[in-house]
């Protein structure tokens, strides 16, 4: 059977589950998005997820025409109509059908999509071997210009950074601020262990708060493993002792080379594998209400 795909309180199967050509997410990537899982019948944090969600929103001035909770049960009736309990969930606020001038005015009402999804997971080599990065030329939004804390629909910046990173043969890049300070990568955050020190880059540098990243700092806390949000320059990433990236999508990946250069001994360090396992913890432990019986 075809995937089921919420639209503006309507079910439609995938192919034809369609938006106007109007749409202001369509034409200008006005809108915004989150990513979120499900693990075993689970919203894996899902009010930290909804309330990015409303935040993205509020920072483009749009109203999302449904309650935090109206939206949750959106969500829940999407994944029980296709069955799924281990989840891809993504959830898409856009301006609305409009016409081909940018005002949002023009767009009486905020398309809402919720597409639920098999989880298509990296290969396993990605978390054993740990994967080869490379840094980016392609520069970070600024925060002052585009504030990459609001999660949009357009992600032009980062598909830049893609191509970028695809070019030099890798799956994903770290990118700069005009200070050439660390951000984050294309579509996770990252984090450093240096001087047996956990960093990452503080988020007024231009980095999205990541769920994942927020739980990475809980365990290092619950742990008491030293841990900083500092500024990473780029000398700083060719003397670490262990790299990781962290996502929704991705949860936590060790990195093992950053432009060729080997980290430690290019194995995924003590620190990421400790990371990894608390993580599945977490994961199989919490999750929310029970949307389908196991
Ligand atoms: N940075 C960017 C640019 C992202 O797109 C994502 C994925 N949503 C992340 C970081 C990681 O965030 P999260 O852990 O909330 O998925």
């Amino acid at each position: 059977m075809e995937l089921q795909i919420y639209i503006n309180g309507k079910f439609f199967p995938q192919s034809k589950a369609l938006i106007s050509v109007f749409d202001h997410g369509f034409l200008y990537g006005d809108g915004v998005f989150e990513g979120i899982r499900s693990y075993a019948g689970r919203v894996f944090r899902f009010e930290a997820h909804l309330e990015r969600l409303y935040k993205s929103a509020g920072r483009i001035a749009l109203k999302i025409p449904l309650s935090k909770e109206e939206l949750k049960e959106a969500v829940l009736v999407t994944l029980r109509k296709n069955n799924l309990k281990d989840a891809y969930i993504r959830l898409i606020v856009s301006r609305g059908t409009g016409d081909l001038g940018l005002d949002p005015r023009k767009c009486p009402k905020p398309t809402i999509v919720i597409i639920t999804h098999k989880i298509s997971l990296y290969p396993e080599s990605f978390y054993k071997q740990g994967l080869e990065i490379a840094t980016l030329s392609t520069e970070r939004n600024s925060p002052r210009a585009l504030d990459p804390q609001i999660k949009s629909m357009n992600y032009l910046n980062n598909i830049l950074g893609k191509i970028e990173a695809i070019d030099k043969k890798v799956e994903e890049g770290i990118m700069f601020n005009r200070q050439g300070l660390v951000t984050e990568c294309t579509g996770d955050n990252i984090f450093i262990v240096i001087q047996g020190k956990l960093l990452t880059p503080p988020l007024y540098l231009g980095v999205l708060e990541g769920i994942t990243r927020d739980i990475v700092m809980e365990i290092a806390r619950k742990f008491e493993l030293p841990l900083a949000e500092e500024e990473i320059g780029r000398e700083e990433l060719y003397r670490v002792q262990e790299c990781f990236l962290t996502g929704t999508a991705a949860e936590i990946i060790p990195v093992v080379k950053i432009d060729d250069r080997m980290i430690g001994d290019g194995q995924p360090g003590k620190t990421t594998l400790k990371m990894i396992e608390e993580f599945h913890k977490i994961t199989r432990r919490e999750g929310g209400e029970i949307y389908v019986k196991k």
